[in-house]
């Protein structure tokens, strides 16, 4: 739906809207919101809704903290769990400087500037569907979150195994009524693991929907007296949740990724897209596995992508392409977690695969073997890579990525590397539970 302003102020008298929250995120990705009343709402939609910026964490220093949201009337959307007399509805609005320009530490920027990079190529969408996994975990008599899961259900089993089945409804219905369309949502394989799936869409929607979505099944989830977690990987010895990335470009309504006269009914664009991701895939991984707890989820024997390399047979490399060909030609990135910020991640992969289709990049062949059966003596002699190891690795690959810079701008690019080094050296000096129970009795 397109909203223009005076539909915003119809809808809310209509109904009966008392609160407007304004949302934005962060450089990582967590969504911040300042709430008005119905009455500021004009002033707010005409971008004079002004705060202070020197408090969000890589935002701004304090002597330019002055920040005006402008809210996108097309994000207008009521949140279905509040009171339903004297509403509350949300608008996501772009960060701008108070000399008109936008801010360039607004991630929905970088997205917006990636977009138009294809758009200038040609292409008028990019098309994105993500596969939100998530833990279900049982809360204390306190309130507070545990690690134990609330149900020990398996890959698509059902009640009563499944004890998340009625939160889960709830939260498709929740979801539905903000505008979702739900296309399937199960139980996944770990203990109390679950999947969402909706509808793809344009990267921005897509990646506007992403934070509420996030936001709908945690709110959800504690009216179930569950804590739901995007944390990659909650739980060692069982599956982590990953965010699975499903991507196409069209042109004129047409998927640019589709070729009937190619043997995997792949394009040119399809192949180089492939090899620009996998030429880039280890400067952008801090962006796309951005947090310590990611890269314990990227080890072999959990469903998750360890080594750069694609395929249309198996499901295991870190690119696959699903059996689905017309409309529906995709390609699948498997490596992306929900602790992601999905609008810098989703600006990084299509940068990464606009390199592909601008340089040309050919991508090696495709791995129909099951890689983690190879020795590193075979990988290495099919000149298959591995993903950074952990976030100290990830983040020298990005620091010395001109490539990644562009992609994010300076000033993001500046204060990522500088919070996520903070993050790492703090967690590289920390003392784990695992070192006591290995150390402290035997020496
Ligand atoms: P999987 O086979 O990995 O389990 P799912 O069926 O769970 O995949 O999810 C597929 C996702 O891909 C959905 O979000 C769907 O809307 C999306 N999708 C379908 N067609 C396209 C397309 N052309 N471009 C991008 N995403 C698409
Ligand atoms: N949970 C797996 C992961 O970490 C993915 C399972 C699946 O293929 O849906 O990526
Ligand atoms: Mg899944
Ligand atoms: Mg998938």
């Amino acid at each position: 739906p397109i909203y223009s302003k005076e539909d915003i102020l119809r809808i809310v008298k209509e109904q009966d809207v008392k609160f407007i929250r304004l949302q934005f995120t962060d450089i990582f990705g967590i969504l911040k919101n300042v709430a008005i009343t119905v009455e500021q709402l004009e002033k707010a939609l005409d971008n004079k809704c002004m705060f202070d910026g020197s408090s969000i964490e890589g935002f701004v220093r304090i002597e330019e903290s002055d920040m005006y949201l402008r809210p996108d009337t097309n994000t207008f959307a009521i949140f279905p769990w509040r009171p339903q007399t004297g509403k509350v509805a949300r608008l996501i609005c772009d960060v701008y400087n108070p000399d008109g320009t936008p801010f360039l530490g607004d991630p929905r920027h970088t997205l917006k500037r990636a977009l138009q990079r294809a758009t200038e190529m040609g292409y008028d969408t990019f098309n994105v569907g993500p596969e939100c996994e998530f833990f279900l975990f049982l809360t204390d008599n306190e309130g507070n979150p545990t690690t134990v899961t609330h149900d020990n259900g398996g890959y698509f089993d059902l009640g009563p195994v499944d004890l998340g089945e009625n939160a889960r409804r709830d939260m498709c219905m929740a979801l539905e009524e903000m505008g979702f369309e739900i296309e399937a949502s199960h139980h996944e394989v770990a203990p109390g693991q679950h999947e969402i799936d909706f509808k793809y869409g344009d990267a921005l929607s897509t990646a506007d929907a992403i934070l509420t979505f996030k936001l709908v099944v945690k709110t959800i989830a504690q009216r179930h007296g569950l804590h739901a977690t995007f944390m990659p990987k909650p739980i060692f010895g069982i599956n982590g949740s990953g965010m699975h990335i499903n991507t196409s470009l069209f042109k004129d309504g047409n998927n640019m990724f589709y070729d009937e006269k190619d043997p995997l009914q792949l394009s040119q664009d399809a192949y180089w897209f492939i090899g620009g991701i996998m030429k880039n895939m280890r400067s952008i991984a801090a962006i796309t596995n951005p947090i310590v707890n990611s890269y314990k989820r990227l080890v072999p024997g959990y469903e998750a992508p360890v080594y750069i390399a694609w395929s249309a047979r198996n499901r295991s490399p870190l690119i696959r392409v699903p059996a689905a060909r017309g409309a529906s030609t995709r390609l699948e990135l498997r490596c992306p977690d929900p602790a992601c910020n999905p609008y810098l991640a989703l600006s990084a992969i299509l940068m990464a695969g606009l390199d592909g289709i601008q340089n040309k990049i050919q991508p090696p062949a495709s791995t129909d073997k099951n890689i983690f059966n190879m020795t590193p003596e075979q990988r290495e002699e099919e000149g298959i890579n591995a993903l950074p190891k952990n976030l100290d690795e990830a983040i020298e690959e990005l620091e010395k990525s001109s490539f990644v810079k562009d992609v994010l701008g300076a000033h993001i690019f500046e204060k990522y590397i500088e919070a996520k080094r903070e993050e790492w050296d703090e967690y590289k000096a920390k003392v784990s539970k695992w070192e006591i129970e290995q150390y402290l009795t035997k020496y």
